[in-house]
């Protein structure tokens, strides 16, 4: 595991126009995800593929260039993360999301937050005192054991769910995104996953693919697919048959029709 501490010029990156900015306190991920298509930064820092979740590089200065961004865009809408868990364990130590949030708290942006991890009940008071913020739990199965495979280094779903659990009691908006949908092994849990999270009282539940599926993730996640045998590997295939996405929401469609829980769809 290498740990790199890096100043930045920047920490809110405008995306897709308007005044949309995603926020990543780090670079990297220690979480490890088989299916994290992040891992294609690696070439930006001259990092090979496969060294994806042994190197995490810590954004030192981003509280105080943070400050200074705050003031610059004055309000705007944030989403937490795109190539990293904020809440992954180097977080535990530095603290960087911590101090980025505590900032944010007291400004006009809104907040979306993703994450895989417990650790984010820690930050619950901050959080509870945004004027605008969600929390999503990004899930992609509710077996322990499954998710420990694709997820190696990442909180169990079980402990994310509690999390989520706590986050909820403060009031915060907080949910649970599909995110993303295994062919397979998330397909056969997704009535359960909708239920749950309904008869758990979060506010909202999202969807999204696995993507690069022709790539070095895909390579990564076929080798798992192998061990579960040729059910598990044809699934995964079909999943890039043009016709996939729309049979899938269609599914989701149904699944979901006529519940009380909110149901977005990122695909
Ligand atoms: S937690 Fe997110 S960013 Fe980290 S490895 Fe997993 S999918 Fe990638």
């Amino acid at each position: 595991m290498e740990i790199i501490l890096r100043k930045s010029n920047s920490i809110l990156n405008p995306s897709g126009g308007g005044s949309f900015f995603t926020l990543n306190p780090y670079r990297g991920c220690f979480h490890s995800c088989r299916y994290c298509y992040s891992v294609y930064i690696s070439r930006w820092h001259k990092r090979k593929l496969d060294e994806w979740g042994k190197w995490v590089e810590v954004k030192s200065n981003a509280p105080e260039v943070l400050k200074r961004e705050v003031k610059k865009y004055g309000k705007g809408h944030i989403f937490i993360s795109t190539v990293c868990d904020a809440y992954q364990p180097v977080e535990e130590h530095y603290q960087i999301t911590r101090k980025c949030l505590e900032i944010l708290a007291e400004s006009d942006f809104s907040l979306f937050l993703l994450t895989k991890s417990q650790k984010v009940v820690r930050d619950k008071d901050i959080l509870a005192n945004f004027k605008n913020v969600k929390v999503g739990f990004s899930i992609t199965t509710l077996n322990d054991e499954i998710a420990r495979i694709f997820e190696p280094f990442a909180s169990l779903p079980s402990h994310r769910i509690q999390a989520g659990l706590e986050l909820k009691a403060k009031g915060i908006e907080t949910g649970i995104l599909i995110n993303p949908i295994l062919p397979y092994f998330t397909e056969m849990e997704l009535e359960k996953l909708v239920e749950e999270a309904e008869r758990l009282g979060f506010d909202f539940i999202g969807f999204d693919t696995l993507h690069y599926i022709d790539s070095f993730v895909g390579g990564r996640v076929r080798e798992i697919y192998a061990k579960f045998g040729n059910e598990a590997l044809n699934r995964l295939e079909y999943a890039k048959a043009p016709g996939y996405e729309s049979e899938l929401r269609d599914t989701l469609k149904q699944i979901s029709a006529g519940r009380k829980i909110r149901v977005e769809f990122n695909f």
